[in-house]
């Protein structure tokens, strides 16, 4: 929730070029979040245990693994959505861009303006298509050159063609994958700094997937991406990273917690897993 104090999250981050494409590169890019040992529990539940990994800047970071591993529990994490849920607790430490994402002195209002968020299921306001894309600036005291920013954030999103002659028409009368890239307009046209997915595609047909993924793979040069999914071929189409993870089943106890089982370039994860468990999921052999 919103602390009311002043924000020390570090303004105007220069969003530079991508970093190298295709094969390895010697450095991996600069980190926009570090998590150390990061624990999620909802009450008296863990659900995730122990997560470290680096998510490198301009680039899409996947977190891949069976239902209820924590995927979504973890990329809550990155914008302190599970602030909002009743019992959940984040332990551990989690850096963006260098400073606590969870320190005192952080406003998480301000945390979620900077770290957007698109949802399963496409979520736009009953609006106009204009009124969507332009709702996060106005929150933020824009007032002139709004045609602007609602325009360059249809088109950044790849809707600008489809909608420019009936932006004042409801979003609600878009289909769906449309809907979908509404929201991604509407979560761009504030300017975050990182994108968060949560199984974007996963209502949509497999054309309306692929242009999503397509505009992924094109948002990627301003934003940093953080994709939940289910579907491992997507995950392999677009994420440059992997994170696998995976659900341990305690013999006595019989509880269920996410963990970590590797994090690597995406090639990696899918041609030469360090881990047979990873393997296994990948190659369908469970999860
Ligand atoms: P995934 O996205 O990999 O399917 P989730 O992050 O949704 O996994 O869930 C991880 C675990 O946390 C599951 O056991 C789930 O039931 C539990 N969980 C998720 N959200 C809540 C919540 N709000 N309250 C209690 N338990 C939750």
């Amino acid at each position: 929730m919103a602390t009311g104090r002043n924000v020390t999250l570090p303004q105007g981050i220069h969003l530079g070029q991508a970093g190298a494409r295709g094969g390895e590169p010697a450095v991996r890019a600069e980190s926009v979040f570090e998590l150390r040992d990061v624990s999620v529990t909802y009450g008296d539940f863990t659900a995730v245990r122990d997560v470290s990994f680096d998510v490198p800047r301009n680039e899409i970071t996947a977190l891949i693994g069976p239902s209820g591993c924590g995927k979504s529990t973890m990329l809550r994490c990155l914008n302190r959505m599970n602030d909002l849920i009743p019992g959940a607790a984040v332990h551990g430490r989690i850096t963006y861009h260098g400073h606590d994402l969870y320190g005192p002195d952080v406003d998480a209002v301000e945390v979620r303006r900077r770290i957007g968020m698109v949802f399963q299921k496409a979520n736009p306001f009953p609006k106009s298509i204009y009124d969507n894309v332009a709702f996060g600036p106005r929150l933020d005291g824009k007032k002139k050159g709004l045609d602007d920013v609602v325009e360059r954030a249809l088109q950044q999103a790849a809707l600008w063609d489809e909608v420019k002659s009936n932006l004042k028409g409801s979003a609600l009368a878009l289909s769906g994958g449309q809907q979908q890239r509404l929201c991604i307009a509407r979560a761009i046209a504030v300017q975050p700094d990182v994108v968060l997915m949560d199984e974007p595609c996963s209502a949509l047909d497999p054309i309306a997937t692929l242009r999503i993924e397509d505009l992924m793979r094109d948002l990627r040069d301003d934003y940093t991406i953080v994709i939940v999914t289910h579907n491992m071929q997507q995950a392999a189409r677009v994420s440059d990273w992997t994170a696998f993870l995976t659900v341990n089943v305690d013999d006595t106890s019989g509880s269920r917690t996410g963990e970590l089982v590797e994090f690597d370039r995406t090639e990696r994860i899918f041609t030469q897993a360090s881990d047979p468990r990873t393997e296994g999921y990948i190659t369908g052999r469970f999860g």
